[in-house]
Parts: structure tokens; sequence; C-alpha cells
């Protein structure tokens, strides 16, 4: 049985005051659900010790992560950050591939490979985010373009790293538009996913992987997704940013495991 997993993704969004009330409400409003689902929240980079010490004096269960992270140990990289800067201040969980760093920022399978293998290496828990683009789609493309995102970006990631990895399928039409996947396209797509960290790893391996799906989820639309086998909670980006919503998308997957 995989616990599900809610990420926050705050994106370039909130003010070192609305982030932190953002963080108070969402620690506060999924405290009593806290053993049926993990949940963690991706401030921006300026804000992370602020937020880090709002949860630790709520002893929160709520994770702390980074939404992007430097692979090199330290050095002249300008405007970089490092794993080991991240861990320091209490950072739990990196984002690695999200959609916007491939497509608008340019990274490729290789550089996001090593922060893959940089973030596990230093021993933070990892989502790595894959997803097609809506062209990839139409052109049948989907699991092609999935599972060379996966397969790239787990190159010489060893199996006794996979308990902190999550997987991320969020296709990228999906993401900020309003369109979301149907219930039977994200499992179909995450189904095929969990057959290549299969082929990876071994069955029972891929079984233990979460695998969030992301794009344009709402309360509204939560829970339908969630109810897929091969569904293990979501990424969430502009709901994340509302309390309320984020606190009930946290609550309906908490309600999506059979009791
Ligand atoms: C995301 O950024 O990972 C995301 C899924 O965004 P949104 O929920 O806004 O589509």
């Amino acid at each position: 049985m995989r616990k599900p997993f809610i990420g926050g993704n705050w994106k370039m969004n909130t003010s070192r005051a609305s982030g932190s009330d953002l963080a108070r409400a969402v620690s506060d409003g999924v405290n009593s659900i806290r053993a049926a689902v993990d949940v963690a929240i991706f401030p921006p980079f300026p804000y992370l010790m602020t937020i880090r010490q709002i949860l630790r004096e709520r002893n929160s269960a709520v994770k702390l992560g980074a939404q992007d992270c430097y692979f090199e140990p330290d050095g002249a990289f300008t405007g970089e950050v490092s794993l080991a800067m991240l861990k320091d201040i209490g950072v739990d969980v990196v984002l690695a591939g999200h959609s916007e760093r491939r497509h608008v920022l340019g990274e490729s399978d290789e550089l996001i490979n090593k922060k893959v293998k940089a973030t596990l290496e230093a021993g933070l828990e990892c989502i790595l985010c894959c997803g097609e683009k809506l062209e990839q789609r139409v052109s049948n493309l989907t699991d092609t373009v999935n599972e060379r995102q996966i397969r790239a970006g787990l190159a010489g990631v060893p199996g006794e790293y996979l308990s902190r990895l999550t997987i991320a399928y969020e296709p990228v039409w999906a993401i900020g538009t309003g369109k979301v996947a149907t219930p039977e396209d994200a499992q179909t797509a995450q189904q095929r996913i969990r057959a290549v960290l299969a082929q990876l790893y071994g069955q029972e391996a891929a079984d233990r992987i979460r695998i969030q799906y992301g794009g344009s989820l709402k309360a509204s639309n939560a829970r339908d997704i969630f109810k897929q086998p091969d569904v293990d909670g979501g990424l969430i980006g502009g709901a994340s940013l509302k309390s309320d919503e984020f606190v009930a998308i946290c609550r309906a997957a908490a309600e999506s495991v059979p009791a």
C-alpha cells in the first residue's frame, strides 16, 4: 500500500508574509490527516528558512521542498544552490525535471539526471517530473516521451535510493491551463510509467514507488484522479497557493486510500 503524497509547488509566487501565512494555514489544515497523506510545500528559495522555522514551531509533518538545486557540491556557479546548502537549512525534498525547467529554462535530460543523482546521493528525497507536450500527445507519443524522460532521469540511479524517489506525471498541456487529464488517461500513462520502472528495478521495487499526477488539479477534480490505482497523490501548482483548496486536495488524497 502506497501512502499518497501531495506536493504544493508555489513556483515564483508569494511574498515572505503571504508565504508564511500560507505555510501556517497548510500546516494546521493537514495536521489531523498526517497519518494518511504525506504533504510537502515548495516555496521560493528566499523564503525556505522562514518557512522551515514556521513548520518547526508547529511540529509539523509537512515536508519542506526546494523547487530546484544544482548538482555540483560547491564552486564558481553563480546563482546556483547546492544540495549541501539545502540540507543545511532543513530542506527534505527537491523537484527535478519540472516542465517549466525543461521547456522554459531549457534543462536537458542529462542535467536533470545529474540533479536527481546528486539529490538522492545527498540523502534527500527527489520528485522527478515527466510528461508530454500537446503535440506529442496528439502524435501518440505520450508513453514514448515518458519512458525516455524516466530512463534518462534515472540513468545510473541505484535501487537502494528508490525509497526517496517519487515520480510526478505532469502532461505539459495540463499544467496551469485548466485542462486536466481524464482519470483514465492519467491511469493509463502512470501504469505505463510503473511498467518502465519495473523494467529498470523489478516489479516489487516499482510497486513501492509513488507516482503523482500533476496538471490543473483542484479539489473538485482531484478525487476521481486519486481513485486510480497507479495515482498516488498529486503535484499541485496554482491550487497550492490557496490554503483551503490545497488542504481539500490533501483530504481527497487521504480519503482515496481504502480503509
Ligand atoms: C505544477 O506546476 O506542477 C502544476 C501541476 O501546476 P498546476 O497545478 O497549476 O497545473
